[in-house]
């Protein structure tokens, strides 16, 4: 166990030097975001096709519609679990509440749409939730 699956960037990093590495992934840029975000090894990712799956969210305080990127819509639909309950606004600059957040294509709410995802995947893998990543 010399190695660390990074779960930023899926190479195998050296032990000793994970903590350097992650710290990379995880400061935080001029516009308010990490660099990088954990997602799923491309493989493990959801591989259907996402034209039913919304994608734009709207923060209901300022009103600005900010993109998912694809491979987090991807990560959290094969592991509803993997990310906190916070989404990123790109007008606010912060990390903030699914509560907070609809999306534009169903207008539910982001909050509604995680747990549902989450509730989806314990009925289909027997109550069992998915093994946490390394991070
Ligand atoms: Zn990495
Ligand atoms: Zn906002």
């Amino acid at each position: 166990m010399f190695f660390i699956h990074c779960p930023y960037c899926h190479k195998q990093v050296f032990r000793w030097f994970y903590a350097g590495h992650k710290a990379k992934h995880t400061a935080v840029q001029p516009d308010g975001q990490a660099a990088d975000h954990i997602t799923l090894a491309p493989a493990k990712r959801f591989q259907g096709a996402l034209d039913d799956v919304p994608k734009q969210y709207k923060h209901a305080k300022c009103g600005v519609t900010t993109e998912m990127p694809e491979d987090h819509v991807r990560s959290y639909l094969a592991d509803p679990f993997l990310y906190d309950g916070t989404a990123f606004c790109c007008e606010c600059s912060q990390y903030l509440p699914y509560e907070e957040f609809t999306w534009r294509e169903t207008e539910q709410s982001l909050e509604a749409y995680f747990r549902d995802l989450q509730a989806e995947y314990l009925t289909k893998h027997d109550g069992k939730r998915p093994p946490r990543p390394a991070v």
